[in-house]
């Protein structure tokens, strides 16, 4: 109470914007996971790897728009590109001489894409995607895990049951355990005879970067073969840990990945789904095979010019490695100041991507995650935010590739005070 009071004092300009806003969005906000009590920072500008609020507080961005900022804000080459578009007509209305350019590019650099087509969020490309699944298999039902996050509108609970935001969704969905082959095996034989496509997170970013193990992975590739399933992976959070995806790094190849976020240079809506030309090509016009995949804004001019840019200048094999290297490095020092500090904090995640969480046993699920501190979090969170470090609330980094290692100095530097000063709750 303390600390959101404190919070509360310190943020005069955002309280008024969004006390205002709540008279007419619901929550104040159009996006729910950027909403916290007492209320939101309202965020001004961003200009490399800050960002800075209505009440003119700086903080080194460790949250990188939810993955998708990856490379900062206004990136200068990604800008160029952008506003070389922008100057050319914006809204051009039909065929551009980008998107096959782009498309190129991503089928040069994933194994597993060998078509892919755009659209405009993660979340309309696995919506798309498993339509397009159901109609090339002729089958109905989708094997999603618990915990998974596909979108707004493909949410997974922690319990058994489906979300009701899931329901949104017109797919059959069956929702099994994550990391569980016992289990996995038993329900694949149960539905086998319609199982359409097994789709699954490689580490589940919402949910609290879980990885997915990886006998789990392995198994999943041979149970989709098997019983004639597609296997779907979404790497719209995770394809950053390489140029070629998570997937390149663990060795699975499935036969369709979803892709989103930070390849349109984060400033610009994206999604994309690609796979098997055999699977993709029932999507082209004038096929009888029954999917059809169409949207005003799918190859806008200025997603599609950023996206060359990000692919073909700032998104390099170096950057990758750069950048995955960096979060091994973060994730290592904050389990060390942990360590030190004999608190329970756990992070959790692959290269770029962790999430910090405070909890006295190890957090390998999303049950874990619900079970663990979440008080605590909540103080962890303000206390960042007080000493200029913006984080997603649910205590997940996701680095950018403009933050310098001595800034991420200065964050571990910041934890380890927290959990010196909060020893009684860490
Ligand atoms: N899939 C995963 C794994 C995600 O993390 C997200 C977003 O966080 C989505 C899909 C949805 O993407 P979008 O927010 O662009 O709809």
């Amino acid at each position: 109470a303390a600390a959101r009071a404190s919070y509360g004092k310190a943020n005069p300009e955002s309280q008024k914007i969004h006390t205002e806003s709540l008279l007419t969005l619901p929550g104040g906000t159009t996006r729910n996971v950027v909403h916290f009590k007492p209320f939101p920072v309202i965020l001004e500008s961003g200009r490399g790897s800050y960002l800075t609020d209505v009440d003119d507080h700086t903080y080194l961005d460790l949250c990188g728009e939810y993955s998708a900022g990856m490379f900062g804000h206004s990136h200068p080459v990604i800008t160029k590109a952008m506003h070389s578009a922008i100057d050319s007509g914006f809204a051009l209305g039909g065929v551009n001489r980008f998107e096959g350019r782009l498309a190129k590019l991503f089928c040069d650099r994933f194994a597993s894409i060998e078509k892919i087509r755009f659209s405009n969020s993660g979340t309309e490309a696995n919506l798309t995607a498993i339509a397009l699944v159901k109609a090339y298999t002729k089958r109905n039902t989708i094997l999603v895990f618990k915990g998974g996050y596909h979108g707004g509108l493909a949410t997974f609970s922690k319990d058994d049951k489906v979300t009701a935001n899931s329901m949104n969704a017109p797919h059959n969905f069956i929702v099994a355990p994550y990391n569980d082959i016992q289990a996995l095996e038993e329900i694949v034989a149960q539905h086998k005879d319609d199982l359409a496509c097994i789709f699954l997170e490689l580490m589940q970013g919402s949910s609290g970067c879980l990885p997915a193990d990886i006998d789990f992975i392995k198994a999943l590739r041979a149970k989709a073969t098997e019983v004639g399933a597609v296997l779907m992976f979404d790497e719209v959070m995770t394809s950053r840990m390489s140029t070629g995806g998570l997937q390149k790094l663990i060795g699975v190849t499935p036969d369709m990945t979803t892709l989103g976020k930070y390849f349109a240079g984060g400033g610009q809506n994206f999604g994309a789904f690609g796979g098997k030309t055999e699977i993709m090509s029932i999507i082209e016009p004038g096929h009888p095979g029954g999917a059809y995949h169409s949207g005003t804004y799918n190859n806008n001019v200025t997603t599609m010019a950023a996206g060359v840019a990000v692919l073909e200048q700032v998104w390099t094999e170096q950057a990758a490695s750069d950048l995955y290297n960096m979060g091994e490095w973060l994730q290592h020092e904050l389990q060390r100041v942990s360590k030190e500090a004999g608190s329970t904090l756990k992070v959790t995640g692959v290269g770029s991507l962790m999430t910090l969480h405070f909890s006295s046993k190890e957090v390998r699920s999303a049950a874990d995650v619900q079970a663990s501190e979440t008080t605590v979090r909540e103080l962890f969170f303000f206390d960042m935010l007080k000493k200029g470090f913006y984080l997603a609330q649910r205590g997940m980094v996701s680095l950018m590739t403009v933050t310098t290692k001595e800034e991420l100095e200065t964050f571990v530097e910041a934890v380890r005070l927290f959990l010196v000063e909060r020893k009684e709750f860490v």
